[in-house]
């Protein structure tokens, strides 16, 4: 359930100090140290799982009403207008704790967006095979 050589397992559990938000018997939720924005907060559960692939419940079902009641704290606290729930999986999509972990991003007026691209163009015809390529291995 914990694993012994991973820094957020141990920031988790307490035995590597943290700034804590929120803490019950599943989850701490912490400052990230290096913030995309004022109260960039991480949530960790205590058990170590890899990515959101991995994720067990009762943790999965409550990491996003989590993650929502965090951002609605934010906002009264911080004055944040908005927030963003991020989530990585795997080197590609950003991830570099592999340690699941949802971040809770404040945003503020004025600020540009963190979480853009440019939308790309498809024919229909390759989005029906698209679809149906996942749903094969649903
Ligand atoms: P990700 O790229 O989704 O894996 O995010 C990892 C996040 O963890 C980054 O935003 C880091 O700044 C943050 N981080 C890494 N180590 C620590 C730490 N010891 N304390 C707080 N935040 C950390
Ligand atoms: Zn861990």
């Amino acid at each position: 359930m914990v694993d012994e050589n991973c820094i957020f397992c141990k920031i988790a559990n307490g035995s590597i100090p943290s700034a804590t938000v929120y803490e019950d018997d599943q989850f701490r939720a912490i400052l990230d140290m290096g913030p995309a924005s004022k109260g960039h907060t991480l949530i960790l559960p205590k058990a170590h799982f890899k990515d959101v692939c991995d994720l067990e419940e009762p943790y999965a079902s409550k990491v996003l009403p989590l993650g929502g009641r965090i951002g609605r704290a934010m906002k009264k606290a911080l004055g944040c207008s908005g927030f963003n729930l991020v989530q990585n999986n795997g080197t590609s999509a950003g991830q570099t704790v592999f340690h699941f972990h949802m971040h809770v991003i404040p945003r503020y007026d004025g600020e540009a967006p963190i979480v853009t691209w440019n939308p790309g163009k498809v024919e229909p015809e390759e989005l029906e095979e698209t679809a149906s390529q996942i749903y094969a291995e649903l």
